[in-house]
């Protein structure tokens, strides 16, 4: 039988490669007011790296969390133009993205990459946001569990499940980022059960905990009903978090009941 958990859900706006400082400060001067009501849900921004102390300045009098798209996974040192996880805490972030799909798409980020940048982010005391999913053609094969089974384990085998649960999983189907094409609510929740359930069999307080977000053209129409299935904990939004009304809406449709799981934890 499902049972209550606790877990608020959580909004993260990805802005990607976007952005200026007089755009940054006129979407965040329509974003606060909007959001700082919906008590019941966490909301955080990821900006560009060259606007994060600004944005913090912005953020400053508000519940908005700040968060990071990347992060090196060395400590210091020769690693030109690279940003390290406790510059990123320095500077006010509470959140880093870890392994997003352009990431491991554009810039050959692999699995062991990935493991070692959440086990950073987490000994400078930021929560990395994991992010796992497949491709079109992946998916198409049948292989949508095992690839994110596979994703999981790296991080498993490097930082552990009680760490790994202390960070958030982010499922993002790769066909459905920036495209348009939304997973159906179904979709997205099996695969979640499926990560839920892949914690539950390790640790099953772990998995009561952790909230799994999803994310893949996230838009104000289908919030509701994709944040309305047990195992979906929020979501992590690209496109719509560039848009005020939009990313409202997302958040206000976050606002729920406590999560109740599928399976029994
Ligand atoms: C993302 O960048 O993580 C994302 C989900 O983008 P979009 O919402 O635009 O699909």
């Amino acid at each position: 039988m499902p049972i209550e958990s606790n877990r608020k859900p959580l909004v993260i706006g990805n802005w990607k490669m976007n952005g200026s400082s007089a755009a940054n400060a006129s979407l965040l001067r329509g974003v606060l007011p909007l959001v700082s009501i919906f008590e019941s849900v966490d909301v955080a921004i990821c900006p560009p790296f060259p606007y994060l102390t600004t944005v913090a300045d912005l953020l400053d009098n508000s519940d908005v969390g700040l968060g990071a798209q990347n992060l090196s996974e060395q400590r210091s040192g020769a690693c030109t133009g690279e940003v390290s996880a406790s510059m990123l805490h320095d500077v006010g972030c509470r959140f880093v993205l870890v392994g997003h799909s352009e990431r491991r798409t554009l810039y050959a980020e692999d699995d062991e990459l990935v493991a070692n940048k959440f086990s950073a982010a987490l000994h400078a005391g930021l929560t990395p946001v994991l992010c796992v999913g497949e491709t079109l053609e992946q998916r198409q094969r049948g292989e949508t569990r095992a690839l994110v089974t596979t994703q999981l384990n790296a991080v498993l085998k490097v930082v552990g499940i009680t760490d790994l649960a202390r960070g958030v999983i982010a499922y993002e189907p790769v066909w459905a980022i920036g495209t348009g094409e939304t997973a159906t609510p179904g979709q997205a929740q099996a695969v979640h059960r499926h990560i839920r359930q892949w914690l539950a069999d390790r640790d099953r307080t772990a998995a009561a905990q952790c909230r799994i977000l999803y994310g893949g053209s996230v838009k104000a129409d289908n919030a509701e009903q994709l944040f309305g299935q047990p195992d979906i904990d929020g979501g992590l939004i690209g496109g719509a978090s560039l848009d005020v009304q939009s990313f409202a809406a997302i958040c206000r449709a976050a606002q729920s009941e406590p999560a109740s799981d599928s399976i029994a934890i």
